[in-house]
């Protein structure tokens, strides 16, 4: 019976559609300039369809590379001549407006390094883009591509990561950034400027003003999706200390929530885990060619997992190999029993109550109790190979 009655509305609804259709001839009305969008694609730069890959004007709020553009003003779009809508008309005076705002509030971008960077800004993240070149899925991309690319994928992150474990836009202070550089002399600058330590490998400003600062050449990057991983690790960390209240709790005893998180992003995306944040970085870094579940399902089988009561001594950079890959697990496992409640947890961290009674209070096991339903859970779920 309802599923009659659902049909009955349904072709209701199709006849209303189709009567309002009807209503206005066909062709009439229909701009042959835009058709009906009512603005067109700036035809200053990038013309090529093929360059406009991975670039949307619409989706951040200043873009360096065309924000000088004397035709579309940084907007990438321009007012359709022939139907010149109003909506259309105050949109791109509106942007216009946001774009001019954020020229201002980034220029000491510029100021610091000396020189115009290409950078630009999404709702929560600032990227400063130095790389001419990156190879994406076997085709060299522009700088312009490689920008706003880099500004989806990590708005992409923070979509995930505030749904996942459930964060408010309010509890972050500030808009991330993010720091890509070419030449090691500008990673040199920008850490030491930025980040407070200088560092050749990435560097990260943890808490209120969260920064990540590295120099992503192809010496220390081979591909696009290294970079890409890379990052998102790193800002995983960025995203964790910096919400509030804003504090890192990878200095403490808590380096296995730390990393443990950050591993279990780029676990969630590519299965494998390959940044890891000793005190220099060295990229060549490698346990079981990043495969950590498969590694710690070996190790529990085999009695050989290093224990609950050492891992949760550990600093972010004092952790081992083998420890950093029980990290994730243990934070995948946190993770699957109650995600929200991962969060719950690093507050206590981030007030300092110590590992074993947060677990407790938060998801009222002890470390023993704990040790087990994760071991039990590991043989139950993870892949042998
Ligand atoms: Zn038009
Ligand atoms: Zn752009
Ligand atoms: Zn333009
Ligand atoms: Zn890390």
């Amino acid at each position: 019976m309802i599923r009659v009655l659902l049909l009955v509305l349904l072709a209701l609804l199709c006849t209303a559609g189709l009567a309002r259709a009807q209503e206005k001839p066909v062709g009439a009305g229909i701009c042959t300039k835009c058709k009906n969008v009512g603005r067109l694609v700036c035809p200053e730069h990038d013309k090529q369809a093929e360059e406009r890959l991975y670039i949307d004007e619409d989706a951040v709020e200043y873009c360096s590379v065309i924000a000088d553009c004397p035709v579309c003003a940084g907007t990438g779009w321009i007012v359709c001549p022939q139907c010149k809508p109003q909506e259309i008309v105050d949109a791109l005076a509106k942007k216009k407006e946001l774009l001019e705002k954020r020229r201002i509030s980034l220029k000491y971008l510029d100021e610091k390094m000396k020189r115009p960077l290409c950078k630009g800004e999404s709702a929560h993240f600032v990227l400063t883009w130095d790389l001419e070149k990156l190879k994406v899925e076997k085709k060299f991309v522009t700088q312009h591509q490689a920008l706003h690319l880099y500004l989806t994928r990590l708005e992409q992150l923070y979509t995930d990561y505030t749904a996942t474990l459930q964060v408010k836009d309010r509890e972050f202070a500030e808009k991330i950034r993010v720091l890509v550089w070419y030449l090691p002399s500008d990673q040199d600058v920008a850490s030491t400027v930025f980040c407070d330590i200088n560092g050749h490998g990435g560097v990260k400003l943890m808490g209120i003003h969260p920064t990540y600062s590295l120099c992503g050449n192809k010496q220390n990057f081979q591909s696009d999706e290294r970079l890409h991983r890379n990052i998102v690790h790193n800002v995983t960390h960025l995203l964790m200390s910096a919400q509030a209240p804003a504090a890192w709790i990878g200095n403490q005893k808590y380096g296995w929530a730390d990393e443990g998180l950050a591993h279990w992003f780029t676990d969630r995306y590519w299965n494998l885990c390959d940044t890891y944040c000793f005190q220099e970085q060295n990229t060549n870094v490698d346990f079981k060619s990043g495969h950590f579940k498969v590694a710690v399902r070996k190790m529990v089988a085999a009695g050989e997992q290093p224990s609950v009561a050492e891992i949760f001594q550990k600093t972010s950079d004092s952790l081992s190999l083998p420890m950093n890959a029980v990290s994730m697990s243990y934070v995948d496992f946190l993770i699957f029993k109650d995600a929200p409640k991962f969060l719950q947890l690093v507050r206590k961290f981030k007030d300092k109550v110590p590992g074993r009674e947060a677990l407790q209070q938060v998801y009222e096991m002890n470390l023993l109790d704990f040790e087990a339903q994760w071991k039990a859970w590991v043989l139950a779920t993870y892949p042998k190979l």
